[in-house]
C-alpha cells in the first residue's frame, strides 16, 4: 500500500468493547447503512494535524467539539475517551509523516441506538502542501444568508462543525472550475466570512483583523492558536467585520485552517494582491502554534 494510501481508523464508543478505544481495520466497514452521519449528514467532527507523532493543539479541538455536540443535542464520548483515541490513533500513525486526523461523532443508526464515535488518520494532502508553499487563488462566492443570521436562527448551526458539509464542497468544485483553489464566502450584505474550511485573517499594518464568530462563521482553532502567540509577540489580532474592499487593501491576507495552517491568498476574483513580504509573519506565528517550528 502506498503511503497516500494509509489511514488508520479507531473506534472510541459504540463497539462491543464499551468505552475503551480500538483500533479497527482500516479498510472493514464500520457504520451501519442507516447510520445519520451517512444518511443526514446529522453529527459533528474535528479536523487536527499530527505533526511528529503527536496531535496539535487537542484541547482546543475538544472544546470546539463539545460545543457542536451541545448545539446537536448529542452526548459523544467523554474528553477523556476522545484524548485516549487520539493518543491510540496518533501511535498507530506514527511519528514519520504528518497527517490528518478526524474526529467524527454521529448520531448513529436511524433504527435507533448508540451514537458513534471514531477517529481516522490519512496522510496530509498535496492541496494543502501546496497551498502552504505557494499560496492560493480565491474567489468570493455568496452564502446568501444576511450577517446576522446565527443569532436568529440557531438551528442553522451556523457556528458549529456539523458533518453537513455539501454545500462546502460543492462551493470548492465550483471555485476549482473557474481555476481557483478556495472560495471565500460572503454573506448576502457582502460582509467577508469565512473560507468552506478555513478562517480568514489579513494583516493591516501591525495588526491583524478576522471578523467575529457572531457573522455566523465558525470559531477557528488555528486564529485562536494564532492569537495567543501574535499577542505574546506584541501583535493584536483584532475581530472586525470586512468588506472584499479591505481584503485588497490590506498588506496580506490568508486562510487559516488546522491541516492547510496559513495559505497566502495571491488573488482575489481577477484582483492580483501585493506579493511583498507580510508586515507580521503569520506562516512563522502558526507554525509555531502547531509545532513544526
Ligand atoms: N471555518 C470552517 C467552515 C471550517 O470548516 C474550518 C476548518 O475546520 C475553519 C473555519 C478553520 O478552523 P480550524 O482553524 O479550527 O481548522
Amino acid at each position: 500500500m502506498s503511503e497516500a494510501d494509509r489511514r488508520v481508523v479507531v473506534l472510541v464508543s459504540g463497539g462491543p468493547d464499551g468505552p475503551r478505544p480500538r483500533v479497527h481495520p482500516a479498510d472493514a466497514p464500520l457504520l451501519l447503512a442507516d447510520d445519520l452521519a451517512a444518511v443526514r449528514g446529522d453529527g459533528c467532527f474535528e479536523t487536527l494535524l499530527v505533526v511528529g507523532g503527536v496531535p496539535a493543539k487537542p484541547e482546543r479541538h475538544l472544546a470546539r467539539l463539545a460545543r457542536s455536540s451541545a448545539a446537536l443535542g448529542l452526548t459523544g464520548p467523554s474528553d477523556e475517551q476522545w484524548r485516549a483515541g487520539i493518543a491510540l490513533a496518533a501511535r498507530e500513525w506514527g511519528p514519520d509523516s504528518e497527517a490528518m486526523l478526524r474526529l467524527v461523532l454521529s448520531r448513529g443508526p436511524e433504527r435507533g441506538g448508540a451514537e458513534t464515535a471514531y477517529i481516522t488518520v490519512a496522510p496530509v494532502g498535496a492541496h494543502a502542501r501546496r497551498a502552504r508553499a505557494e499560496g492560493i487563488a480565491v474567489t468570493t462566492l455568496s452564502r446568501g444568508f444576511p450577517a446576522d443570521l446565527a443569532e436568529a436562527s440557531p438551528w442553522m448551526l451556523l457556528g458549529s462543525k456539523t458533518l453537513s458539509y455539501a454545500a462546502n464542497m460543492a462551493a470548492l468544485r465550483h471555485a476549482a472550475a473557474g481555476g481557483f483553489d478556495d472560495v471565500v464566502y460572503l454573506s448576502a450584505e457582502g460582509e467577508v466570512l469565512e473560507g468552506p474550511r478555513s478562517t480568514v485573517v489579513v494583516a493591516r499594518g501591525g495588526e491583524l483583523v478576522s471578523p467575529p464568530a457572531e457573522v455566523g462563521i465558525l470559531e477557528g482553532t488555528t486564529l485562536a492558536a494564532l492569537a495567543e502567540i501574535a499577542g505574546a509577540e506584541g501583535v493584536p489580532v483584532r475581530r472586525e467585520r470586512l468588506l472584499v474592499t479591505d481584503l485588497l487593501a490590506a498588506d496580506a491576507v490568508w486562510l487559516l485552517s488546522s491541516v492547510t495552517l496559513a495559505a497566502r491568498v495571491r488573488r482575489i476574483d481577477d484582483v492580483t494582491l501585493p506579493p511583498a513580504e507580510p508586515p507580521v509573519d503569520v506562516a512563522g506565528m502558526v507554525d509555531r502554534a502547531v509545532g513544526r517550528a
